[in-house]
């Protein structure tokens, strides 16, 4: 039997052909008519068939421990959610609606994210509903509010074969967004005037390919993308007609590039003027122009600013709404986007709309039935946490994430997680650290395991239908949410089929700029996948958005933005940290490793994490490569084995951020280190840049 579906890993959202045999074990290979891939799979997703066939490490039924100086147990699944919302009802009773929350993932489907947003905001009463794509993408998210209006990609993978540009900044496609990345080669490889610049301070795979590595120091990319501005504008090399129709602030903008010097910016970033210069001469030439980001400008204390000074510089340049040029945020997980959709973050409401705002407050519970949205915001991810361990916040139900792996100071999630009332964890696997704390585990279902659908980062929606059946008693996550809200008492949760939850939430996006209302299961599983807007019938999806310069603004136009150009907080270091810390992934592992973890042969890329170090500061610290390493901040330590290389600029040194404690030791754990200071409005935080001292074991 063969099904289709779509890569459970990154953002690309591959197309995947799965054969199932007699024994129940699946085999995965590419689709090679799908839009995305070509058949194309990296060595994440082709090895995905052992991660689903080897089911030691599942959750297969529900424990539950009375107290926390009980062992946790066996339970039914009765027991299990009648505890939960026995236990929820008494701490809102008690303490109110916002003493209790969510955390949910960008893994999760549309469908579990519409179902848990809804829960939470329309029924519980409170906006304490954020996910682990706070960590990824939410500065991407501000940064095109507020350039375009709405949180947009304007463009699709099929640019690439139109664009003649590429600026490549904090991110590394050939390692974290592969089929991307062998999309962009190949199109170089056929057509060598095409030009890549990497912006990075590591020289990854990604800048060896390119034909201009600018390497900077990390937290000053707004000052480097500023003084490419100021020197495009001085050569006239923008689009004047763009600017004057189709844009506002673009003056004050000018002035902001102008207050500081190539000369000066040079300094500041560490990029030579001439290199600075090169890149803007190669952007201001080009026809199509895309810029790619990821990470690097998302998780910073600037992250808001890094992205808008990025889209400034498709403004000036008209690259927007034309084939082959755009912005192009890069999203990590596969449905970082469909979560966004629905509004599965404190800050926003579903199909786009803002909980800031009273009529959309009143539109969606009108919608749902509800009397009241709260208007207060709810947590975001760091400050969950942080009202866990100060008591704000009693009760917490994490779902598909690990939160003590991947969020930033894990030895304040840990005593978050101690001081919790009542920790509920869904998920699929024992090898998620987050377990441990748990008092209720409930066991999930998994990719394969149950249908629904996701959006990739070209705004794709995929259909991924059941193959296999779950293990144990293990559960589609909108089933067990569904039953939780039931207990609960709360009306509006009883779904005969999933597509009926999809068929709800596209009924809302009616009228909005993400329509998908003409859009239903029967498509997708017959027609294949979509673009949205998909806003009439027999509407074949949207390729690229602003085709017509109209923008979501009042105005309509594009907003220039204005990006603090020189002060950057976090320039001054602590002189005992003296040197800078950024964490990221590496080629063959995903996330905390709890499905590549188990495949042996992701493990012969890197089977531990090593820290990157530049010889002239392991000269400095006197540290040899392979000799083990102390890594220590002001939240704790870390220690790996050293890895000399000039792939990294001196100062800066690198840590991989999949490790945790169930798969090597907690002193292998990178977020020991990093701490909880957040982008002021996107409330993302910073991963990359964390001060460090470093000495030899
Ligand atoms: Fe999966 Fe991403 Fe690899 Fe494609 S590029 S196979 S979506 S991990």
């Amino acid at each position: 039997m063969e099904f289709k579906t779509t890569c459970s890993y990154c953002g690309v959202g591959c197309g995947i052909k799965v054969k199932k045999g007699n024994d129940n074990k699946v085999h995965v290979t590419g689709d090679e008519n799908h839009p995305v891939n070509k058949g194309m799979l990296c060595s994440k997703g082709m090895n995905l068939h052992y991660v689903v066939n080897d089911q030691s490490d599942r959750i297969l039924y529900p424990e539950m421990r009375w107290s926390r100086s009980h062992p946790r147990e066996r339970v039914s699944w009765d027991d299990a959610l009648d505890r939960a919302a026995k236990v929820f009802k008494s701490i809102i009773k008690k303490h109110g609606p916002d003493s209790v929350g969510f955390y949910v993932s960008g893994q999760s489907l549309t469908e579990e994210y519409y179902i848990a947003n809804k829960l939470t905001k329309g029924f519980l009463g409170t906006n304490n509903i954020d996910t682990n794509s706070r960590l990824c993408m939410s500065s991407a998210v501000v940064g095109y509010k507020k350039t375009f209006g709405e949180d947009s990609v304007p463009i699709s993978y099929a640019d690439i074969e139109l664009a003649d540009c590429f600026l490549i900044t904090g991110a590394n496609p050939a390692w974290c967004h592969p089929i991307l990345f062998r999309r962009i080669e190949k199109h170089k490889e056929e057509n060598p005037d095409v030009k890549i610049i990497v912006i990075d301070p590591r020289k990854t795979d990604s800048a060896n390919f390119a034909d201009l590595h600018l390497q900077l120091l990390p937290g000053t990319d707004v000052i480097l993308y500023n003084a490419i501005g100021q020197y495009l504008i001085k050569r006239g090399m923008i689009d004047e007609e763009f600017i004057n129709k189709h844009t506002e602030d673009f003056s004050a903008y000018k002035d902001l590039v102008f207050s500081t010097s190539i000369k000066q910016a040079s300094k500041l970033c560490g990029v030579s003027e001439k290199d600075i210069k090169k890149a803007a001469n190669i952007i201001g030439a080009s026809k199509g122009f895309i810029s790619m980001w990821a990470m690097g400008l998302n998780q910073s204390v600037v992250g808001t600013d890094k992205n808008t000074s990025l889209l400034n510089l498709s403004l000036i340049t008209g690259q927007v709404g034309k084939p082959g040029s755009g912005p192009f945020s890069l999203t990590g997980q596969p449905n970082a986007m469909g979560g966004r959709e629905v509004g599965g973050m404190a800050n926003l409401l579903a199909v786009h709309k803002d909980l800031q705002n009273e009529e959309h407050r009143r539109e969606v519970a009108q919608f749902w039935g509800v009397n009241t949205i709260s208007e207060k915001p709810g947590l975001t991810a760091t400050e969950m946490f942080e009202a866990l361990e100060s008591g704000k916040l009693k009760a917490v139900w994490i779902a598909c994430t690990n939160p003590l792996v991947s969020l930033p100071n894990s030895h304040q999630i840990e005593r978050a997680m101690k001081n919790a009332k009542f920790v509920v964890v869904q998920d699929i696997s024992f090898k998620s650290d987050t377990v441990s704390y748990a008092d209720l585990v409930l066991p999930a279902a998994g990719w394969l395991e149950k249908e629904g659908t996701m959006t990739n980062s070209e705004r794709r929606i995929s259909y991924l239908p059941k193959a296999i059946d779950p293990p144990g008693e293990a559960r589609p996550d909108v089933e067990i949410l569904c039953d939780f809200a039931q207990r609960m008492g709360y009306r509006g949760f009883s779904y005969n089929e999933t597509s009926e939850i999809y068929d709800e939430y596209a009924s809302m996006t009616k009228g909005t700029n993400i329509d998908v209302s003409f859009l239903n299961y029967d498509r997708l599983k017959n027609e294949g996948t979509f673009q949205w807007p998909v806003p009439e019938y027999r509407h074949q999806g949207t390729a690229r958005l602003f085709q017509d310069k109209k923008f979501y603004t009042p105005s309509q136009k594009a907003k220039f933005n204005l990006p603090v150009a020189n002060h950057n907080k976090v320039l001054d270091l602590d002189p005992d940290f003296p040197y800078i810390l950024t964490t990221g992934r590496i080629r063959d592992q995903w996330h905390t490793m709890t499905r590549t973890g188990k495949v042996a042969r992701l493990k012969t890329h890197y089977a531990v994490p090593v820290l990157q170090i530049n010889p002239v500061d392991a000269h400095l610290c006197k540290i040899s490569d392979g000799d083990i390493t102390e890594i220590k901040s002001k939240n704790g330590v870390v220690r790996v084995r050293a890895k000399v290389t000039d792939d990294i600029k001196k100062g800066v040194v690198f840590l991989p951020m999949h490790w945790g404690k169930q798969l090597q030791s907690d002193l292998n754990r990178a977020n020991n280190l990093t701490n909880t200071l957040v982008d002021p409005i996107s409330k993302e935080p910073d991963f990359k840049f964390t001060q460090v001292s470093i000495s030899k074991y």
